[in-house]
């Protein structure tokens, strides 16, 4: 399954916003792996569609989609000539699918911060650098083995010379590879370069407690996201401290609190969102009976594997889906209207499934 990473330099909250995941997610009962992986949290993805799914075809119970988050601990400066755990942490970085950059961007004294002050451009700058030198490092090294190749008429080869020749200056440059336009054959040379720099990224403002109902009045948010958007990056604001605190409440409690706070909801949901469609997933439901569930797929996913994802047989034996969207039903309020509105789909196995979708799949067993 894919997986977010949380990188950041030491004390900029990291570990908070970590536990305030974990926190949230550790009511599931029945995660098999809670034990295995410290490094590794389970998430819900809250999401008010199932609510209003089971308020229109009531179940025994309601199951939310999860997914994973990794704590990435340990980055320092010259990580990338393997100082310290330098090696490890970009072994780490390796294996995730997505990166959620946290810096610190809040005031307070008595937190130390590696640099000796709060400057949250200068700490993206310090690991993206690390990051970029090491990417440039193998893409030295693959240059050395493509330019042979490249001399005679391997076609292959003389594409992915023209796509290294494209990143290297930007590298140099202290850029990031998901800065560059690459047209659609490039993004395929590019993926399998496996670059760090060209994982997806999600910055995230670690904002003090004053600034959680106002972002943007922060002193520092607007120049985070300002750096974000020229990397075709988003950026979102949490306040890490107060949202552990708010994981932990019950939903009366935490409701107090919010409104306490001037915050419609945690921001924790929309770090847990913007995570999600970070790594591309998207969410599709069963409903009625014994339960009405989420689940989690991959964007472009066709519907016998979105089966596949809640039992190999239905995979297997996939006849059909039943599809109907959860605005058609959420306007029309019973699955008998929208089937009389004639927005209930018969999709066969070329059906690319989309968010949303209510399906119930047709299968031999
Ligand atoms: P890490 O090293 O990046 O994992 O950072 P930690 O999560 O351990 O946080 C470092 C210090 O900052 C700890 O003392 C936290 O309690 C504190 N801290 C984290 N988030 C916040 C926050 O939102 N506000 C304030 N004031 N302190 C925070």
């Amino acid at each position: 399954s894919l997986t977010a990473g949380i990188v950041g330099l030491p004390n900029v909250g990291k570990s908070t916003l970590f536990n305030a995941i974990t926190k949230a997610g550790a009511e599931m009962a029945n995660y098999p792996f809670a034990t295995i992986d410290p490094n590794v949290g389970m998430v819900e993805v809250p999401d008010k569609r199932l609510d209003r799914i089971q308020e229109l075809i009531p179940a025994k119970k309601v199951v939310p989609t999860t997914f994973e988050f990794t704590d990435i601990a340990g980055i320092v400066k010259g990580a990338s000539k393997g100082e310290g755990l330098g090696n490890k942490f970009l072994e780490n970085i390796r294996q995730v699918d997505a990166i959620v950059h946290v810096v610190r961007a809040f005031d307070d004294d008595n937190i130390t911060t590696v640099s000796g002050k709060v400057d949250p451009l200068d700490d993206i700058d310090t690991i993206n650098l690390e990051l970029g030198i090491a990417d440039l490092d193998s893409v030295n090294k693959r240059l050395g083995k493509v330019q042979r190749a490249a001399k005679g008429n391997d076609k292959e080869a003389k594409a992915e010379l023209a796509v290294l020749e494209k990143i290297k200056p930007v590298l140099e440059d202290g850029g990031s590879v998901r800065s560059i336009d690459f047209d659609e054959d490039e993004q395929k040379i590019v993926k399998g370069l496996f670059l760090l720099t060209s994982k997806p990224v999600l910055y995230v403002a670690n904002i003090a407690e004053d600034d959680m109902a106002d972002p943007e009045n922060s002193k520092y948010f607007p120049e985070i996201k300002e750096f974000a958007a020229k990397e075709g990056a988003e950026a979102i604001a949490v306040a890490a401290g107060p949202e552990e605190e708010i994981a932990q409440l019950d939903d009366d409690e935490k409701a107090e609190f919010l409104e306490a706070e001037g915050v419609k909801e945690p921001g924790l949901n929309r770090l847990i969102r913007a995570s999600y469609k970070l790594l591309g997933l998207q969410t599709f439901f069963t409903a009625g009976g014994k339960e009405t569930r989420a689940w989690t797929f991959k964007k472009g996913t066709k519907a016998p594997q979105a089966a596949g994802i809640i039992h190999s047989d239905f995979e297997r034996g996939f006849i059909r889906a039943e599809v109907m969207a959860f605005d058609d039903l959420d306007k029309l309020e019973t699955p008998a209207a929208v089937k009389e509105a004639g927005k209930l789909r018969l999709e066969g196995k070329d059906y690319v499934m989309q968010d949303g979708d209510i399906v119930e799949f047709r299968f031999n067993v």
